[in-house]
Parts: structure tokens; C-alpha cells; sequence
């Protein structure tokens, strides 16, 4: 017996989020359809909000409402330092920590040869920019995970931009190998940020 097309439907919706195979799709689609109507209704609308009312900031990469986002705005921020992260996400990692004052910037993933990310398909341009038309920034902090990927990536940026004069600088491997920023707690992160090295 073939699901009546609206489950079918959620199903195939479900599925499309990362890490969701046709089990949990199903599991969860089933769970909807006994949810409250309200709260589906707001699940909905938090989904259309989300994609319709948040951009990228056309400076840093960051998600927000307001282009450019807050950060880049509050020009009380120590603009000589720009951390760059792989994810938005990690900027709120950071920002939980209130020790860091600086700008970021997001590349919106890593290289990766593997599957087939060069420097193009990431963030990288945009911050070459940034450091051509800023040159109060003294220092760029490069805060990628510690995968391969994310050291790669440090690498790249290292070579890329400490032609310019500027200081590279890579977060201390108090995070482990393989740890996500977004995992760490805040004082891990504050001892990372603190006892960064150059590169
Ligand atoms: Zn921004």
C-alpha cells in the first residue's frame, strides 16, 4: 500500500534535510500528522521566515536580517581583526564566549580536493576584498576546524594573504583534532583564541 500523497509528500520533504533516511522521514512525518494544528502551523512558518526574511551579510557572510549584519556595523568592534570561521554558526560560538571583539568572516565551507571545492567555491574572494580595501586590519585570526580540511584551508589563507603584510594567526589545538567550534564549550574556546600562534 503506497502512502496517501500528502504523507508521501512530507516523507520526500523530510528527507531532503541532511543525515534524515526514509525511516526517520517517515517517523517524523507520522509524528506531524499527530501534532497539534497549531504548532505545525508555526513549525510552516518558521520555515518560510527563516529562508525568507534571513540573508547573507554582503561584507562578512554572516546570517541576518539586516544587510550589513550587526557586527559589521558596530564600528566600536576592533576592526584591525577579522576571524574567519567556516559556518555561521561558529560565530555565535564565539560571540557566547564575549572575550572576542573583532570581525569575522564566513567562508561558507572548506577546501576540500576531495569533493572537488577549490578556492573559488568558498568565501575566499570576498575577503581578499575586505583586506585590499581595509588596510587597517592587522590581523587575520583563521579559526577553521581542526579536520584536515580545515588545516588545508588554514594553509591556503596563510599564503594567500601574509604577502600583504598582514598577521596570520591559527587558533591554539586546545580543541582536538577534529572538533568542531560549534562543540567546544567557552572556555576551551577562550584558551584557543588566547593562545593562538602565527602561522
Ligand atoms: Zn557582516
Amino acid at each position: 500500500m503506497d502512502y496517501p500523497e500528502p504523507i508521501a509528500q512530507l516523507i520526500e520533504s523530510y528527507m531532503k534535510l541532511p543525515g534524515i533516511g526514509a525511516k526517520t522521514a517517515t517517523r517524523l512525518a507520522f509524528y506531524t500528522i499527530d501534532m497539534d494544528g497549531d504548532d505545525v502551523t508555526g513549525f510552516a512558518k518558521s520555515l518560510i521566515s527563516a529562508k525568507r526574511d534571513l540573508h547573507f551579510c554582503s561584507i562578512c557572510g554572516n546570517i541576518t536580517e539586516e544587510d550589513p549584519c550587526a557586527i559589521c556595523s558596530d564600528k566600536s568592534r576592533d576592526q584591525s581583526t577579522i576571524l574567519v570561521v567556516e559556518e555561521p554558526k561558529d560565530i555565535m560560538s564565539m560571540e557566547s564566549m564575549r572575550e572576542y571583539h573583532g570581525l569575522y568572516h564566513v567562508l561558507h565551507g572548506v577546501l576540500s580536493p576531495i569533493e572537488g571545492k577549490g578556492p573559488e567555491d568558498i568565501n575566499i574572494t570576498s575577503l581578499v576584498k575586505r583586506l585590499q580595501e581595509h588596510d587597517e586590519v592587522k590581523e587575520v585570526i583563521v579559526a577553521t576546524n581542526a579536520t584536515p580540511e580545515g588545516e588545508a584551508t588554514a594553509m591556503y589563507l596563510s599564503r594567500l594573504i601574509k604577502p600583504a603584510g598582514i598577521k596570520v594567526t591559527r587558533l591554539a589545538h586546545g580543541l582536538s583534532v577534529g572538533s568542531d567550534i560549534d562543540y567546544a564549550d567557552e572556555v576551551t574556546l577562550l584558551k584557543a583564541v588566547e593562545g593562538r600562534t602565527e602561522m
